[in-house]
């Protein structure tokens, strides 16, 4: 393997510890709420690593384990009583919620200054015209990733395969600002074998395992793969052929321990930022 790995584990520890100092230097601690409604084992497995999380940055948290025949308004009364609570600065709902319930209107309840996840419009808006209280979590920590490792964005060929509101969109919105020059690919884009190749960084959030094979990856480029999928093996992977692609390029990702723990520490980042925001800091 030529590429430098870019290893997100050791990048979220070093992350982590920086929000646990700066936790201990405010008059409160930042406070975070999770909602799960319904019975989904993967949503079960990210709530509990969201109080690990919690735990290791000194926060405090509560887990809200709704059933599933919890009703839009029972979820929307519960969203205000958080809202309203000095004491917890992020509200975070687990998606997806099971059918039934209007996610829109769930997270439109949230308030924006709560809104940890960066998905309420108002802080998309923010984030679109470049002034954001808070990073959108995965693209943000894609963006800490670069940083950390000295590459810069400004003038280079940026292609970003998926448009999702939670990944893509974001992702390409944060590039841009950063000076990139990017292109967005998804499922009605002809040519993305092409435009993935011409990446200078090339960041894959489609969930297809093997989407992003070694002809798609420019000599030299920057590979960030989101993705989080199974394999036939259950194993976890993400969208690009990881041995095949790393011989080629200078920097990538693993799957897993690349982009999802970033995830997870800039949700920590984006709740001591509302905690600050709350206490006047
Ligand atoms: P999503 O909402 O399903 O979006 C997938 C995107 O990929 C869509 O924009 C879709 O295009 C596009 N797409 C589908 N097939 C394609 C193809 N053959 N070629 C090009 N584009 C294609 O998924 P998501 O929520 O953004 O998540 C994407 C992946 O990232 C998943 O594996 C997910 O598990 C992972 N993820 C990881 C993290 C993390 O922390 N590491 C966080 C979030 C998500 P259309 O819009 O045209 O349908």
């Amino acid at each position: 393997m030529a590429a430098t790995l870019i290893d997100g584990k050791a990048l979220a520890a070093k992350l982590k510890k920086n929000v646990l100092e700066e936790t201990q230097t405010l008059p409160r601690k930042p406070g975070l709420a999770v909602i799960l409604v319904g019975d989904n084992p993967a949503s079960r497995v990210y709530v509990t690593s969201k109080r690990k999380d919690c735990e290791e940055c000194g926060f405090y948290s509560e887990e809200y384990a709704l059933p599933a025949e919890t009703t839009q308004k029972q979820l929307l009364d519960l969203v205000a009583e958080l809202n309203g609570r000095a004491d917890i600065d992020g509200i975070l709902v687990q998606l997806p919620l099971p059918k039934g319930l209007d996610e829109k209107e769930v997270l439109l309840a949230i308030d924006p200054s709560k809104d940890v996840d960066c998905f309420h419009p108002y802080n998309v808006g923010q984030l679109t015209i470049g002034t954001p209280v808070f990073q959108p979590c995965t693209p943000g920590g894609v963006m800490e990733m670069l940083e950390e490792y000295g590459i810069d964005p400004a003038g280079k060929r940026c292609v970003v395969l998926g448009r999702s509101n939670i990944v893509g969109k974001p992702m390409a919105m944060l590039l841009l600002h950063a000076h990139g020059t990017v292109v967005m690919c998804h499922s009605k884009t002809p040519d993305m074998k092409e435009l993935a190749a011409s990446a200078d960084i090339l960041v894959s959030a489609v969930g297809k395992t093997g989407l992003v094979t070694a002809d798609m990856v420019k000599e030299g480029a920057v590979v960030i793969d989101v993705a989080m999928n199974r394999n036939d093996a259950g194993k976890l992977c993400g969208d690009v052929c990881f041995e095949e692609a790393a011989v080629k390029v200078s920097y990538i990702t693993p799957v897993p321990g690349g982009v999802g723990p970033m995830t997870r520490a800039m949700l920590m980042k984006n709740t001591l930022t509302a905690a600050k925001l709350h206490q006047g800091l």
